[in-house]
């Protein structure tokens, strides 16, 4: 397998991932952390996001950002880039669960900032690390979509639209930068057990039983079975692959609901 001239040795390389306190975000950060020397965990809460650097070790770093605002995600990018040097990979994971609500009953704040999370938080965030890597000529993005991007369910009107909108982002991204040595990847997970579907689930807005009969594999997935395919897409092990959104979901979009 070819390996780009352009990088330095793992243990040299640098990787954000936003949303990284908790559940899919904070697997992706110690997957990773396995990788590549330095880690930055970047999250809303600064001693979440500060206790999970702890944890990973040295040579990891932190930052508060909420992905939503533009000088924030500046300087997470800027400073990861001022204190290591360089950065080598980009995981847009902060998002946020959705009360189901229907179309008639939506307000157009909670439209709004299911988008701004999502969709804004993904492109602001591509676009201050597609700066640093267009100059490095090297870089990965791996966004995460999702099954509900990929089928409309009764309530799921804006995340289904934003997860559908960072597929499509994901491919205008890949295209525009294939010739920079930059992928852009993206992974859609089927129902992952973190604290966003226990949240649901407990509120009744999702029903268990309904997610294991659905999902051909009949259970929900694990932060890590997702962290694992992200650390595929982010590494050199995928090197030709961009521009794809690849389902991890026990068979749910091939063969399921
Ligand atoms: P969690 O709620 O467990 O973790 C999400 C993390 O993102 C939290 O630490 C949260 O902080 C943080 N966050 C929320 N908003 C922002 C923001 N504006 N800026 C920075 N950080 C923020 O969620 P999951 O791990 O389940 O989800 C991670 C990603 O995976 C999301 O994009 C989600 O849509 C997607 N996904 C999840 C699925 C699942 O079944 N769990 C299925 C498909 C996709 P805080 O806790 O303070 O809000």
């Amino acid at each position: 397998m070819p390996s780009s001239p352009l990088l330095p040795p793992p243990d040299q390389r640098v990787a954000i991932v936003t949303g990284a306190a908790d559940g899919i975000g904070w697997a992706t950060a110690q997957r990773l952390a396995q990788e590549y020397g330095h880690v930055v965990v970047a999250d809303l809460r600064p001693e979440a996001a500060e206790a999970r650097a702890r944890e990973l070790g040295a040579g990891h770093g932190w930052q508060a950002c909420d992905v939503t605002q533009e000088g924030p995600v500046r300087a997470l990018v800027q400073d990861t880039v001022a204190r290591f040097g360089r950065l080598d990979v980009l995981v847009n994971n902060a998002g946020i669960g959705e009360q189901p609500v229907m179309t008639l009953e939506q307000t157009v704040e909670g439209f709004d900032r299911i988008l701004a999370v999502h969709l804004r938080g993904t492109f602001l965030a591509s676009r201050e690390a597609g700066r640093v890597f267009v100059l490095q000529q090297s870089g990965a993005i791996v966004n995460i979509a999702s099954i509900a991007g990929r089928q409309g369910h009764p309530g799921r009107n804006a995340y289904g639209a934003a997860k559908a909108g960072i597929s499509t982002m994901t491919e205008a991204m890949a295209s525009e930068w294939a010739r920079d040595g930059i992928r852009v990847n993206a992974v859609a997970p089927g129902y992952v057990m973190t604290e966003l579907v226990k949240e649901l689930v407990a509120k009744g807005a999702l029903d268990m039983q309904s997610i294991e009969d659905n999902t051909p594999m009949g259970r929900c997935g694990a932060p890590e079975e997702i962290a694992e395919a992200i650390a595929f897409l982010a590494s050199e092990r995928a090197a030709y692959i961009t521009g794809v959104t690849l389902p991890v979901d026990g068979g749910w979009l091939g063969f399921g609901a």
